[in-house]
């Protein structure tokens, strides 16, 4: 081929490259055009970003402003879950009121004549009375967050009738982190918090609910040894049904925790909690 017929062999193909490219470069300014983000759309955005839970419940909040009290000395804060149980909650209140002791109970739903008295003693007698569940159904009140607003609802409101006392701290049904909820605790907790809840698990357990029957001494062996290892321990005990010897434990754990220096409160929410990690 001639030096000209060269020349108009590369111009051709230059000119060709060009049209190639401006032809995808059209393709793609249209495909860029009709593209959607098919995440954020507005249905989308409209239906899952706005969480209707929080709109549930307008009086379920309390003052979350406050600051944690700095906690001096032995303190230990005796809890008692499931209650409130005609024998064995009557039986731990004497206890207590003999010892001069307050503790805290985690309250689930009952009515009638004796329940409502023992709510009322509780908080009568200076301890704190604090949700712990309506149904303590598991799978009912972890199936979603509106499910266990619901839940907790029923029985805050219920305690708030009969005492005057509107709860300000709570704690889980099987503590914050379980099997039951490993789905949805994390959104749960976020909206107890974000409504002002403070809630408490427990770095001390007395094991009173670890088989079907636990021995006297071993729920006292278990929470005093447990207990010396920490300055302000957070005791896990029940007083339901079929907790007689949690009941019958509870005078010598205080006797015995008294000679470690130990005196006893009820929780309030300017005592920080002992939270399972999340
Ligand atoms: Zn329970």
């Amino acid at each position: 081929m001639s030096v000209k017929q060269w020349k108009q062999v590369i111009t051709l193909t230059v000119i060709a490259i060009i049209l190639i490219l401006l032809i995808l470069v059209i393709i793609l300014g249209i495909k860029l055009a009709q593209y959607k983000d098919p995440v954020i759309d507005e249905a989308f955005a409209s239906e899952n970003l706005q969480s209707s839970y929080q709109d549930l419940y307008p009086d379920l909040y309390v003052d979350g402003a406050f600051e944690f009290k700095d906690v001096q000395g032995k303190v230990c804060y005796l809890t008692f879950d499931d209650g409130p149980n005609v024998q064995n909650t009557t039986k731990i209140l004497d206890t207590l009121k003999k010892n001069n002791a307050k503790a805290t109970f985690f309250v689930i739903y009952r009515e009638g004549a004796d329940a409502e008295a023992l709510y009322k003693r509780i908080v009568n007698e200076g301890h704190t009375i604090a949700v712990h569940t309506a149904s303590h159904n598991y799978n009912q009140i972890y199936s979603s967050v509106a499910a266990y607003l619901a839940d907790f609802e029923k029985i805050s409101s219920h305690i708030e009738k009969i005492t005057g006392v509107k709860p300000e701290i709570f704690r889980f049904p099987g503590g914050s982190i379980n099997t039951y909820n490993v789905a949805v605790y994390h959104e749960i907790i976020a909206e107890m918090l974000r409504r002002g809840y403070t809630y408490y698990d427990w770095n001390v357990s007395s094991g009173d609910a670890s088989a079907s029957w636990v021995s006297v001494k071993n729920i006292t062996n278990n929470v005093v040894s447990g207990c010396s290892r920490q300055n302000q321990p957070i005791v896990l005990m029940h007083d339901g049904a079929g907790h007689g010897n949690t009941a019958d434990a509870v005078p010598e754990i205080i006797k015995q925790l008294k000679t470690q220096g130990f005196s006893f409160e009820g929780l309030d929410k300017t005592i920080k909690p002992f939270c399972f990690g999340y």
